[in-house]
């Protein structure tokens, strides 16, 4: 007896010492285990299985048309119902060969990308002294022929923000500038990058042009370290000239596309749980974050909202829209289609910002309501998420149904850093975070998993 107790006392001293290192390692490795597993999770694999095997895909392309194959197969592979393709065209456009480069004080190329929708400069490029502006506002204020013969260079910068409210004040310049710069005899529009990084890459994303303004002009986005460099020119009293060289394409009645699933409700299967991500990117990088992320957590979301058996009482719908870069058609498209049962969509939520953690849980939805969705909010508190207000836009691709009375919930991602990777050829697989990502699914399953079940 005594001895068996030495040898026990003595057994549970190591014992004890051996857990204490053991201790001691999963502390070093709690992290990359934890990083691991949820690598291993639904949403991770969806997203490395669209950014592998599909990689970038604009919309209106053969690639976005692929994209619709995998979202086809890999809805169908996961047990949903009614998957099937909406088709509609859109007027397609294509990057084709661009540079950029100062050609006076001294010669030197810039990372460029023509903004989406932009015509092509005229061949053999474009090469013009620069009006440098400071802000878009200022160039608003700018007179008639204020630029003639001169490549406008509008300098605003991008606040960093959590909640990314620094975008829409910086994005005014990409999506409008051309048409205003135009309009006071510019030859060309380029901006600094809408983005907060301070990397040596452009910002893609869409512009368009005024009806009301009949002269249509290039415009492209430089890299920040680029847009630093003119800056500097120009604050050291240079005349910049640049040169463009800029060869996008548009075509005519582009294919697009939204992709619908379906996890049919038992009781009320006519009801509708409307889950949102868009399965577009932009071409310059693999879409990872924007929006391989969304796609990756609403369709496991709706799994997991539904439940081993997949029996939900109202239905929970993922809708993959197409198109939404270039300016959210899959998202009007979605709603025109469905007019006659709009008012079945009880809920809808959208995935669209990229992978940053959830912190936030906002509302749009009826004050009689108001008591059953604040009692949802609490079940998400344990996740990190405080109560938002009830003015959620919800997204762009479910804009068009939020008009139409539709009630949506905005899960807020940690956006800090997104708009570092936004619309460049940096965003891809390896800047997904996966253990956010499962945190923002179980956050988006909760909601979808009560409302469904209400
Ligand atoms: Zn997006």
């Amino acid at each position: 007896m005594r001895r068996a107790d030495k040898r026990t006392r003595a057994q549970s001293g190591l014992f004890v010492l051996a857990f204490l290192v053991l201790a001691a390692c999963a502390h070093e490795t709690a992290k990359p285990d934890a990083a691991a597993g949820a690598r291993e999770g639904l949403p991770y694999r969806i997203v490395a299985s669209l950014t592998t095997e599909v990689g970038p895909r604009l919309a209106g392309t053969p690639a976005e048309a692929a994209a619709r194959d995998w979202a086809v197969k890999k809805l169908e592979g996961l047990g949903f119902k009614n998957v099937h393709v909406e088709p509609f065209t859109i007027a397609g456009w294509t990057r084709g060969h661009g540079h950029a480069s100062i050609v006076a004080p001294a010669r030197q190329d810039l990372a460029v990308a023509a903004l989406g929708g932009s015509i092509a400069t005229p061949r053999g490029g474009l090469t013009a002294p620069v009006a440098f502006v400071a802000t878009y506002d200022e160039m608003l204020k700018a007179g008639e022929g204020a630029f003639a013969g001169k490549i406008v260079f509008v300098n605003d910068r991008m606040t960093r923000a959590r909640d990314g409210s620094g975008y829409s004040h910086a994005v005014r310049k990409r999506s409008k500038g051309a048409s205003e710069a135009a309009r006071r005899g510019a030859l060309a529009l380029v901006i600094r990058s809408v983005g907060t990084d301070s990397d040596r890459f452009a910002h893609a994303g869409n512009m368009s042009y005024a009806k009301e303004v009949k002269r249509k002009i290039p415009a492209a986005a430089i890299s920040n370290p680029d847009a630093d460099q003119i800056e500097r020119l120009h604050a050291e009293g240079h005349t910049v000239t640049l040169k463009l060289d800029l060869h996008p394409r548009h075509i005519v009645d582009a294919p697009s596309g939204n992709v619908i699933a379906d996890i049919p409700g038992t009781e009320k299967p006519d009801e509708i749980v409307l889950l949102a991500a868009h399965l577009d990117s932009w071409d310059l990088g693999t879409g990872a974050i924007d929006d391989g992320a969304g796609v990756g957590i609403v369709v496991a979301a709706a799994l997991r909202a539904a439940g081993p058996e997949m029996k939900p009482k109202r239905t929970i719908r993922v809708v993959l829209y197409g198109a939404e870069e270039v300016g959210v058609h899959g998202g009007d498209a979605y709603a025109k289609r469905h007019a006659a049962i709009v008012a079945r969509h009880v809920l809808a939520m959208e995935a669209d910002f990229g992978t940053g953690r959830a912190w936030r849980y906002s509302t749009n939805v009826p004050e009689a309501d108001l008591p059953f969705y604040d009692a949802i909010g609490r079940e998400l508190e344990p996740l990190g998420l405080e109560r938002g207000d009830n003015k959620s836009n919800g997204g762009p691709d479910i804009g068009a149904l939020r008009k139409l009375g539709v009630p949506v919930v905005g899960i807020g991602q940690d956006g800090t850093t997104y708009f570092d990777l936004h619309h460049t050829a940096n965003d891809t697989l390896d800047k997904i975070d996966a253990e956010a990502l499962e945190q923002v699914t179980e956050a988006f399953a909760r909601v979808a998993r009560s409302v469904a079940n209400r």
